[in-house]
């Protein structure tokens, strides 16, 4: 069939392009937006049409979009050395990285292994402890983690995430993934009903730990806010509770930085904020400033140990071609050091507060049920109406989509919930024209 039969708007050279996640039947019926080029917080399309990308592409790009700094960065490293993988051998951006990330850190992680996406670190984290333990003569394999998670799309990563229709159709998910309730609940309670409902979601690990035995239970898999299932940040006595139940019965606390992770909640890692103290970090997205494909699950001394012996048969059986490319490592390093070195996540948390206190007013408005936030990541739930606050459908959804993209505003949606997760370089012009546009969308609602 030619693309003119199925769409006369799509361009030709979509027709073979098949987006992730994406019902491609409606990319085929509209007229797709064509992103040709981007400028600090700016995109603009095929028609050189601006938009405010308010989710940083994804959560992955901070540091906003074409700084020269880590351009410049990467063309260097690749005129020296394209490409070296990582087997056996070494290449300096590499190693440079891995000191830089043990330095940077929380606690006691300080063994970096290098991956090229976010999936791929929360896979090596699940394979790095369930070996681990193998290799203790345990027999702890058992995952547990949060219903409403989002870790990622390979088989254990997707094990692990909490999104059931995500896994549908994919055939038998691998054995020994549990999961616990999310410390998130609808209902509209006081902040003392709110806590002590997060303290029993977080007492629900033991009972699950003691219900399966302790024996067989290897790592609990945490992001310390969920991102995807919609800004969902739990209190301290949540944290507290989970890491003293983890330490108690050796179970690793493996946390997914992906989202959180370089700033986004207001302190480098969200770990630090709550005061974790992780057995693996799971890393991504932001770790590049989005300028190359990057990742990492970094590990403590006392995992890295185990896998040291004279034999091959204990070495981590584990790793891919492309991981640690040396321009990632190159993007990783220079992101890095922007972000360490201009103060942007103080700045940015500082700005974030603000805009949550403009976005809360959005309280108001028929249509918004709930708007959540912290550092630089806000959830805005739509429901068809305040009273009866049944989800908002796909179609509506639809429309103000569309409404936001045609006002020139580039906004993430997932379910009934727009999520925000706004670069760190915007200025107060920047919000205000994006609470201004969002309100006056949302206003219109019917
Ligand atoms: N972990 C979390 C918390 C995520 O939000 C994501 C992606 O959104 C991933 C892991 C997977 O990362 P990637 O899409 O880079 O594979």
């Amino acid at each position: 069939m030619s693309l003119a039969e199925v769409s006369p708007d799509a361009s030709e050279e979509q027709y073979h392009l098949w987006h992730p996640f994406t019902q491609m039947q409606k990319v085929l019926n509209a007229q797709n937006i064509v992103v040709e080029r981007g400028e600090g917080p700016y995109l603009f399309d095929q028609n050189d049409k601006r938009y405010l990308n308010l989710t940083s592409c994804l959560w992955n790009a901070p540091l906003g979009l074409g700084r020269s700094e880590i351009i410049d960065a990467i063309t260097e490293q690749l005129n020296e050395l394209s490409f070296a993988a990582l087997f056996r051998t070494a290449h300096r951006p590499a190693i440079k990285l891995a000191q830089r990330l043990s330095e940077i850190a929380p606690g006691r992680l300080n063994r970096v292994f290098l991956t090229s996406n976010g999936s791929e670190s929360v896979e090596s984290a699940i394979k790095m402890v369930r070996q681990y333990f193998h290799h203790t003569g345990s027999k702890k394999y058992k995952v547990i983690s949060l219903l409403n998670a989002y870790h990622g799309v390979s088989y254990g990563a997707l094990a692990a995430s909490g999104f059931a229709e995500d896994q549908q159709g994919f055939g038998p998910m691998p054995e020994g993934f549990l999961k616990i309730p999310a410390p998130f609940n609808r209902d509209r309670q006081s902040e003392e009903e709110r806590a002590a409902f997060e303290v029993a979601c977080a007492k629900e690990l033991e009972r699950t730990i003691l219900a399966e035995g302790a024996d067989s239970v290897a790592m609990f898999l945490i992001e310390p806010v969920q991102g995807m299932g919609g800004a969902i940040a739990p209190g301290q006595a949540y944290f507290d509770v989970i890491s003293e139940t983890c330490r108690r019965y050796d179970v690793k606390l493996v946390v997914d930085e992906v989202t959180t992770g370089f700033g986004r909640t207001g302190t480098l890692f969200a770990s630090e904020r709550f005061n974790l103290d992780p057995d693996v970090m799971c890393l991504g997205k932001a770790i590049s400033g989005g300028y190359f494909p990057l990742g990492a699950a970094v590990a403590t001394d006392e995992i890295w140990d185990v896998f040291l012996s004279d034999s091959d048969g204990t070495r981590f059986n584990h790793g891919s071609t492309n991981a640690g490319h040396p321009g990632a490592c190159a993007a990783g390093l220079a992101a890095i050091d922007i972000l360490t070195r201009d103060n942007l996540i103080e700045a940015a948390a500082e700005r974030g507060a603000t805009f949550l206190s403009d976005l809360r007013q959005l309280k108001e408005l028929q249509v918004v049920d709930d708007v959540r936030g912290i550092g630089m990541l806000f959830a805005i739930d739509l429901v068809r109406d305040e009273a009866g606050r049944e989800p908002l459908d796909a179609a509506a959804m639809d429309m103000v989509a569309k409404a936001c993209y045609a006002r020139g505003l580039w906004i993430h949606f997932s379910g009934n919930r727009i999520l925000l997760l706004p670069p760190f370089i915007l200025g107060d012009e920047h919000f205000a024209e994006a609470f201004a546009g969002l309100k006056r969308i949302l206003s219109r609602v019917p």
